[in-house]
């Protein structure tokens, strides 16, 4: 099945009770059984629920694997791989990494004996002089969240086998439509739901894929047993979502073309920071493994004064100021101000994240009026 087709009748059926072609909201926390042991597959909900379930089919099909699993949020999905591990096991992470991530990894899983290692991914080298035999765990995001730094997926899943450790991908900024991890070797996918997949920003969910029947085990059973689960409501919305998730990322890439060469041309302009650009660090990379650069872009001014980015973040009016992404209307950000003020400056502008550094969230509204809309910000900018 071509993914067009996946994204609307993988996993999904007519409901067996009705006929109801849209899966119902098993809004239902336990299921009458006929006798003990005697029941329909279902016996409670954080185990087991219809509508979660058809979408964690819906979503592993996208990604090319065989067992989804859907938790409350994207941090808790990635809560629940952290758990596979034991104290003394060693993680390598990727540097510039989602600030919820960095935050759950040393704030919460050190105290328990984990240790994190953060490198920089865009060159391999750097994981390779800190795997050990203690690495169980290689945690990568590609494209990289502001940077947009490209991290060779096919080259760290070789690292990774040869070391018997574990590589998980956080791909909620390519989405499956732009890129498959599981195809370029990887052993779990990670989304923050929430973001591309439900892409409305109405719902918060996070998802795990895998294909190894052993880590899908371990997955559901830290998932039955944590109980961070998706609920039917959520998994109804996100399954809504995804039935245009290839159109919707079709224009995310058109528009985000656009205003990435837009900005790319602009005098006040310094850098652009969008895979598709030829320019971009590691392009040849992402066209290997993305079929395309996606809407996330950040760019930085030639006068990099907090000032000025501050203000044209709040001169736009279709760009909304405001966290997230992935969703169809656009957003603006300022990193260094609101994802990333946790993080010191010195530390921050070694990522390249400096205080005009502004980040986008290209929506599918016509290209023409979020030109427009942005131009006129920054006429009002030094
Ligand atoms: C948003 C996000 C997360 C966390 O997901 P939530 O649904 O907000 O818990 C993780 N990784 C990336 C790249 C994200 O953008």
């Amino acid at each position: 099945m071509k993914f067009a087709t996946k994204t609307i009748h993988a996993g999904l059926g007519p409901d067996p009770a009705t006929g109801a072609i849209m899966t119902p909201i098993y809004q239902t926390s336990t299921y009458v059984q006929e006798g003990i042991g005697q029941h329909k597959g279902y016996t409670y909900s954080r185990s087991g629920n219809p509508t979660r379930n058809a979408l964690e089919q819906n979503i592993a099909a996208l990604e090319n694997g065989k067992f989804g699993a859907c938790f409350g949020s994207g941090m808790a999905a990635i809560d629940a791989v952290l758990k596979m591990l034991k104290p003394g096991d060693e993680v390598i992470a990727t540097n510039d990494l989602y600030g919820g991530s960095y935050r759950l990894f040393t704030s919460i899983f050190a105290n328990f004996g984990i240790v994190f290692h953060f490198v920089d991914m865009s060159d391999i080298q750097c994981i390779a002089q800190t795997i050990n035999t203690n690495t169980k765990l290689i945690w990568v995001e590609t494209p990289t969240n502001p940077m947009l730094n490209i991290i060779d997926l096919h080259a760290v899943a070789d690292i990774a086998q040869s070391a018997g450790a574990l590589l998980a991908v956080d791909n909620t900024f390519a989405t499956p439509y732009l890129q498959n991890p599981l195809d370029l070797g990887a052993d779990i996918v990670m989304h923050s739901a929430t973001k591309y997949l439900g892409g409305h920003s109405d719902v918060m969910m996070g998802v795990l894929v895998c294909q190894d029947p052993q880590i899908a085990q371990k997955i559901y059973h830290i998932q039955n047993s944590s109980g961070a689960i998706a609920g039917p409501m959520d998994s109804f919305l996100v399954l809504r979502g995804i039935k245009t998730l290839h159109v919707r990322m079709q224009r995310h890439c058109e528009n985000g073309e656009k205003i990435a060469r837009w900005l790319s041309l602009h005098p006040k302009v310094e850098h652009v920071y969008w895979p598709g650009l030829e320019t971009h660090l590691n392009h040849d990379i992402a066209k290997k493994q993305m079929r395309g650069f996606g809407g996330m872009i950040s760019f930085s001014l030639k006068e990099n004064r907090l000032k000025d980015a501050q203000k044209l973040v709040s001169n736009t009016k279709l760009f909304a100021l405001a966290e997230s992404l992935g969703g169809v209307e656009s957003l603006i950000g300022h990193p260094a101000s609101m994802t990333h003020a946790s993080i010191p400056q010195v530390d921050r502008e070694k990522l390249g994240i400096v205080d005009s550094l502004i980040r986008l969230s290209v929506g599918i509204e016509d290209s023409v009026d979020l030109i427009v809309d942005m131009d006129k910000a920054m006429n009002s900018i030094a």
